[in-house]
Formats: C-alpha cells, structure tokens, sequence
C-alpha cells in the first residue's frame, strides 16, 4: 500500500486537510537527521485503545528528543478524537507524530519548529494464527547511556528495519533482538514474552521500548496469578522455552513458531488464555492501563 495516496483526512499544521496535501519538504531536519518521534494507536470500534498511555509515551520521546511540542496532551487527545470521527474510522491505528521544521541542514538545530501531524487508517489484524519465524539480528539493542532507547523515535527504527530486509532474504518473517550483554531484548517492532512450565518470562525495560501492550500482558498476569518473571535471559533459555509470543499494539499478541531451527508449541493454553484476555480488552477498548 502506497500511503502517501490515502484517500482521507490528515491533521497537518494545524488544520485537517486532505492526505494528498500533507507534503513535508525534502530538505525537512527530522528526515536527514532522524530525530521525529511517533506512535501507534489501535482503534476498535471507534475506540483508541489506551490512548492515555500512548499520549504519555510521546511527550516523554519528545522530551527526550529535545522536542519542545507547545500542544497540551490535552489537545493531542482531543485531535486525534476528532480526526477518528472525520475519518468514520471504525477500525484501524492512528499514527501521531512529532518533528521538526526545515530550518537547518545541519545537527544544529537554530530555528526548527517542533511540528505535529496525525494520521489514521484503516487496518485489520497483522498477527498470524500460524505463528512467525525468526532470526537473530546482527545489531544489538542499546541502552539508555548509550542511545534514548525509551524514546520511540525514527532513529531507534534504523536497525530494525535493516534487520528486517535481512531477515526477510533469508525467509524468516522478523528478527529476535539481544542486549549487548546477549541477553534477549526484543523483536524488530514488538517486545517478547515465552512460557516454560507455565511460568512466562520477559526480559527487563532496559533495552527494549517499554510497550504499552507488553505493560498490560504483565497486569493481566499478575491480575491471574499467572506467574511472571521478568529479568535478564540468555538466548539459550528463549529456546529451551515451551512457546513464545511477541506483543505489540499492531501485532497484539503474535504467538512465534520458531526461532532459527527451533520450533515451539503453537497451542499453548497460557498464551491462548491471554488471547481471551486481550479480546475482551479491545472490545471494552479502556483508554488507560490502570483501568484494566
Ligand atoms: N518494541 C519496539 C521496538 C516497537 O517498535 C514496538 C511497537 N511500538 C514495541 C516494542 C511494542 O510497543 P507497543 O506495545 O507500545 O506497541
């Protein structure tokens, strides 16, 4: 799909206009040097699944981002509201993002604007019943004293989508991510979670972004005294696991079929009970966490 021919309506520069008019410069700073920040937001039924939670998450990449947004969270919460019913958006994702201006060609940033645009789109399920296949990627995730890992940024996309191309040449569907210790981290675009006994694990926050669906798998464990570990992990204990899955708002919850030669159980009734979980989550679509 071509994006750039949407055929609805785009909150640009402060006005809804149609898509096709939503162009940026070439010479626009945050294009050369990587530095707007984003989000995804599932919509159910008319409904932003924990908009809230997603808000939240882009001002604090923004502020990361050296980013100075002057639109209160307020106002981003009501535009993306208003942009979903100018759509007639029934389901599909809202994509929020913030960059900058084309005054500078340089990392100097001078007189560059902050600016906010949000589009939306139709869009059904991504996960596959069958489970996906990955690889390892050659590229480690990195930590915060070493890049804004937290900051869901274009920049921290760069070897994600590297990987993946890789990763597809080799016909595997995506690529598991390790830290730089080689512990486990995460997938190009999801975090991961694998199940042993019936015990489910997931490695810590500190080289991963922190999903808002990762967040609620781990409420709804604890809420159901399933039990979690969270903590550092080594390839080899993904591997010697029961089932994995990965969580993301695009790809909800993605059970994993195998990992390089490694296949794991499809039918798992920890993972399969989640999945009940997470459909009852989107049909009551609360637009914060702490209200599952
Ligand atoms: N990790 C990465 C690298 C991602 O791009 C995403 C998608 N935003 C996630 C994890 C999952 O985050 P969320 O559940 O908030 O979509």
């Amino acid at each position: 799909m071509d994006f750039s021919k949407l055929n609805n309506k785009i909150f640009f520069e402060n006005k809804f206009i149609n898509s096709k008019d939503a162009k940026i410069h070439v010479l626009n700073h945050s294009l050369h040097f990587a530095t707007s920040v984003f989000e995804g937001i599932r919509i159910y039924n008319k409904k932003p699944l924990f908009i809230y939670d997603h808000i939240e998450r882009l001002f604090v990449s923004s502020k990361i981002m050296r980013l100075n947004i002057s639109y209160s969270q307020k106002k981003v919460y009501d535009t993306m509201k208003k942009l979903i019913k100018i759509n007639n958006l029934v389901n599909g994702y809202i994509r929020p993002i913030i960059y900058r201006s084309s005054h500078s060609m340089s990392p100097e940033t001078y007189d560059c604007k902050t600016l906010v645009a949000i589009a939306c789109w139709k869009w059904g399920t991504l996960f596959s019943n069958d489970g996906i296949s990955m690889n390892i990627s050659k590229y480690p995730r990195l930590k915060n004293n070493i890049y804004p890992i937290e900051a869901k940024s274009s920049g921290s996309y760069q070897t994600s989508v590297i990987s993946r191309i890789d990763s597809k040449k080799k016909n595997f569907d995506d690529c598991l991510m390790l830290d730089l210790n080689k512990n486990v981290a995460e997938s190009s675009a999801c975090n991961i979670f694998w199940v042993k006994k019936n015990v489910i694990y997931t490695p810590k926050d500190h080289s991963i972004l922190n999903g808002v669906t990762r967040q609620a798998v781990i409420r709804l464990c604890k809420r159901n005294k399933i039990k979690l570990k969270v903590g550092d992990f080594k390839l080899k204990q993904l591997l010697s696991s029961d089932s994995v899955f990965l969580t993301g708002t695009a790809a909800e919850i993605q059970p994993v079929k195998r990992i390089l030669n490694k296949k794991f159980n499809l039918n798992c009734e920890t993972i399969n009970f989640l999945k009940r979980k997470y459909e009852e989550i989107k049909k009551k679509c609360p637009e914060s966490l702490n209200s599952i």
